[in-house]
C-alpha cells in the first residue's frame, strides 16, 4: 500500500479472537479462549513476561479465610466502600465471589504462592481490607513473597503456550478497524522488521494497561501509555471516570518506584519530620493501614504544613527497621533491593524516604460485566459496541469506583480475563467466515506516515515531559479550579504543540523515536481527557479530592463521567448512572448460580 509517497507492506492475518496485551489480563483472557477452540492470537508490544504485571508486588486479594474468619461479602463490603461508592455493584459483587475460586485456579495453574506452617496459601492484612464489615483487620491478600505478579504473570504465559495461542510479540497495536459501530480488526506494525500487519477478528479485546506515565512520578512502567483507550477514543468511543487516578502514598523519593503497601501489612510505619507516627491522627483505628488516598493525603499535608523529611523538608520517612531481619528476608526480599538500589538505603538499618507517586487508573474504557464494551448511545447507557471487549487496567467495569484497594486489581485481571474469555466463546463462532472489510486501515497507516515524517521544531521528549509536568502540578493529589483550569490550558498547548513535532529517525525497524512519538499521541489523548473530567467534577470522592469542593456530593455526582477527545482535542462529556444493585438481586440480567467451594 502506497500512503504519503512511501510503500508500506501489509500483511493480512485472520482469527477468531484477537487480544491486544499480554499482561494478566491479557494472558488471562488469551488462553481461557484457546482453550475454548476459538483461533486466538495476542499482540504485544513487549515480550509477555515484561508487561507491568511483573512489576506487582503485594499481592491478590479474595476471602480464602486462611488466615482467620472471611466472608466474600465482607471483602465486597471494603470494595464498594472504598470505590465511595461510585462502584458498580453487580460488578463488584461478581468479582468477589469469584475470587475464591479464581485463585484456587491460579494456585492449580502453578502460582508458587507462599505459604502458612500448614501448607495453605499465605494471606497478609492490606489497607482497607476489613472483617465483619469494617469492624476487624482482614488478612486477605495472597502474596508469592513480594513479587506476586511476577509469579502470576509467568504461570499464565506459561499456560498460554499450553493452550496454543499465537503470539506476536513486539508488535506495536495502531488502531482499531472499525465499520459503522462494529469492530472487525486491528492494524498493528512489526517493531522488528517494520511491516504493518492487518488482523481480521470477530472480536478484539484490548488488555493494553493503564496511562500512569502521563504523569512525571509514577510507579507506572514506561510501556503505560494508554495506548488501548486512546484506540478506543480515535474510533468515536469514550473513555470512563479518568478523573481518578490513585497515588500510592509509598513510592521511593526522587524515583517513583514503588514500595508495596505489603511493608506496611507486615508491620511497617510512617513517620514525618519530628518522628511523629502522624497517621493516628489521621485515621485512629487502620492508622498505616488506612487506605491509600487517606495516607496520601496525610502525607501531602504534613509536608505542605512543614513537617516533613530531610532538609527540604519535602517528603516522608517508612520504617522497616524494627521488624525481624528473617521477614524482609522472607516476605519482603524485593523491596530492600529496591530501596538499596533507588534510595541508597539499607532497610534493616534506615527508613526510606517516600513520597505519593501516581500508581492505578480506576478509570478507563467502560465495560460490562462480561468485558464487552459499552457507550453511551441514542439515550442508552448501556449500548454494546460489537466485537470489542476491555479488560485489566485498561478497563473500567467499574470495580473500583473512585478510588481502589491494594491487590483488588490483580484479581480484577483474573477474574475479568476469565469473564471475557467465557463471553467470547458464547458470541464467537470457531472458524465463522469474516465479512469483506470495509476499509484496509488506511487511517492507521497515514497517521503512521505523519508522525514518521514529522519534522517540526520540537521533540516529541520536551513534550512529553510538558505534558507530564502539567498534570504532576496540575492534577495530582489534590486539586482546585485554578489549578485545574490552568492544568486544561497548559494541556491544550501540548496538544497543539503535537503539529510541530521532530521525528528525527525515518526507519521502520527499531525506530523507538517514532514508537514514543506514537505513545505521545495516546498519552495526551489520555492526560486530556483525566484533566478535563477532573476539572469537570466539584466535588471530592475517592481519589478525586477537590480542595474547593471538600465534600462528597451524591445529590449531583453519584454518576461515571463518560469523555470523548476528537482529533482536535476538543472534549464531550456525558454521564452513565452507578449500577447501585448487587448482581444476586438483578435476578433479571444475571441469574446468580448457587456455588460450592
Ligand atoms: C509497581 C506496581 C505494583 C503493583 N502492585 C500490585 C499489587 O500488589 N496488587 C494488585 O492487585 N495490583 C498491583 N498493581 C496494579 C496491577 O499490577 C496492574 O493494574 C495490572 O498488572 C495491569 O495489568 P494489565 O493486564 O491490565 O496490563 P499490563 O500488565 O500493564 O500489560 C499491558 C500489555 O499491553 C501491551 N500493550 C500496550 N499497548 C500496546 C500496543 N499499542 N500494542 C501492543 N501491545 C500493547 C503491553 O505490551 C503489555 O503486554 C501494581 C502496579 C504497579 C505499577
Amino acid at each position: 500500500m502506497s500512503v504519503g509517497g512511501c510503500a508500506y507492506t501489509v500483511i493480512d492475518h485472520t482469527y477468531d479472537v484477537v487480544v491486544v496485551g499480554a499482561g494478566g489480563s491479557g494472558l488471562r483472557a488469551t488462553f481461557g479462549i484457546a482453550a475454548k477452540g476459538l483461533k486466538t492470537a495476542c499482540i504485544t508490544k513487549v515480550f509477555p513476561t515484561r508487561s507491568h504485571t511483573v512489576a506487582a508486588q503485594g499481592g491478590i486479594s479474595a476471602a480464602l479465610g486462611n488466615m482467620g474468619p472471611d466472608d466474600w461479602r465482607w471483602h465486597m463490603y471494603d470494595t464498594v466502600k472504598d470505590s465511595d461508592w461510585l462502584g458498580d455493584q453487580d460488578a463488584i459483587e461478581y468479582m468477589c465471589r469469584e475470587a475464591i475460586p479464581a485463585i484456587i485456579e491460579l494456585e492449580r495453574y502453578g502460582v508458587p504462592f507462599s505459604r502458612t506452617p500448614e501448607g495453605k496459601i499465605y494471606q497478609r492484612p492490606f489497607g482497607g481490607m476489613t472483617t465483619e464489615f469494617g469492624k476487624g483487620i482482614a488478612q486477605r491478600t495472597c502474596a508469592a513473597a513480594d513479587r506476586t505478579g511476577h509469579a502470576i504473570l509467568h504461570t499464565l504465559y506459561q499456560q498460554a503456550l499450553r493452550h496454543h495461542a499465537e503470539f506476536f510479540v513486539e508488535y506495536f497495536a495502531l488502531d482499531l478497524i472499525m465499520d459503522e459501530g462494529v469492530c472487525r480488526g486491528v492494524m498493528a506494525w512489526n517493531l522488528d522488521n517494520g511491516t504493518l500487519h492487518r488482523f481480521r477478528a470477530h472480536m478484539v479485546v484490548l488488555a493494553t494497561g493503564g496511562v500512569g506515565r502521563a504523569y512525571f512520578t509514577t510507579t507506572q512502567a514506561h510501556t503505560c501509555t494508554g495506548d488501548g483507550g486512546a484506540m478506543v477514543l480515535r474510533a468515536g468511543l469514550p473513555v470512563q471516570d479518568m478523573e481518578f487516578i490513585q497515588f500510592h502514598p509509598t513510592g521511593i523519593y526522587g524515583a517513583g518506584y514503588l514500595i508495596t503497601e505489603g511493608v506496611r501489612g507486615e508491620g511497617g510505619y510512617v513517620t514525618n519530620g519530628n518522628g511523629e507516627r502522624f497517621m493516628e491522627r489521621y485515621a485512629p483505628s487502620a492508622k498505616d493501614l488506612a487506605s491509600r488516598d487517606v495516607v496520601s493525603r496525610s502525607m501531602t499535608i504534613e509536608i505542605r504544613e512543614g513537617r516533613g523529611c530531610g532538609p527540604d523538608k519535602d517528603y516522608i520517612d517508612l520504617h522497616v527497621e524494627h521488624l525481624d531481619p528473617k521477614v524482609i528476608h522472607e516476605r519482603l526480599p524485593g523491596i530492600a533491593e529496591t530501596a538499596r538500589i533507588f534510595a541508597g538505603v539499607d532497610v534493616t538499618r534506615q527508613p526510606i524516604p517516600i513520597l505519593p507517586t501516581a500508581h492505578y487508573n480506576m478509570g478507563g474504557i467502560p465495560t460490562n460485566p462480561r468485558g464487552e464494551v459499552v457507550t453511551v448511545k441514542d439515550g442508552n447507557p448501556d449500548t454494546v459496541v460489537p466485537g470489542l471487549m476491555a479488560i485489566g487496567e485498561a478497563a473500567c467495569v467499574s470495580v473500583h469506583g473512585a478510588n481502589r484497594l491494594g491487590s483488588n486489581s490483580l484479581l480484577e485481571l483474573v477474574v475479568f480475563g476469565r469473564a471475557a474469555a467465557k463471553r467470547a466463546a458464547e458470541l464467537v463462532q470457531a472458524g465463522a467466515a469474516h465479512k469483506p472489510l470495509p476499509n484496509g486501515g488506511e487511517s492507521a497507516i497515514t497517521r503512521l506516515d505523519k508522525a514518521r515524517h514529522a519534522s517540526g521544531g520540537t521533540a516529541t521528549a520536551e513534550l512529553r515531559l510538558q505534558m507530564q509536568r502539567t498534570m504532576q502540578n496540575d492534577c495530582a493529589v489534590f486539586r482546585t479550579r485554578q489549578s485545574l483550569d490552568e492544568g486544561c490550558a497548559r494541556m491544550d498547548t501540548v496538544f497543539d504543540g503535537g503539529s510541530d513535532i521532530r521525528v528525527k529517525d525515518r526507519s521502520m525497524m527499531w525506530n523507538s523515536d517514532l514508537v514514543e512519538t506514537l505513545e505521545f499521541e495516546n498519552l495526551v489523548l489520555g492526560a486530556l481527557a483525566v484533566i478535563r473530567s477532573a476539572a469537570n467534577r466539584t466535588e471530592t470522592r475517592g481519589a478525586h479530592a477537590r480542595e474547593d469542593f471538600p465534600e462528597r456530593d451524591d445529590r449531583n455526582w453519584l454518576k461515571h463521567t463518560v469523555i470523548w477527545v476528537d482529533d482536535k482535542g476538543g472534549t464531550r462529556m456525558s454521564y452513565r448512572p452507578v449500577k447501585l444493585q448487587p448482581m444476586s438481586n438483578d435476578v433479571q440480567s444475571f441469574p446468580p448460580k448457587a456455588r460450592v467451594y
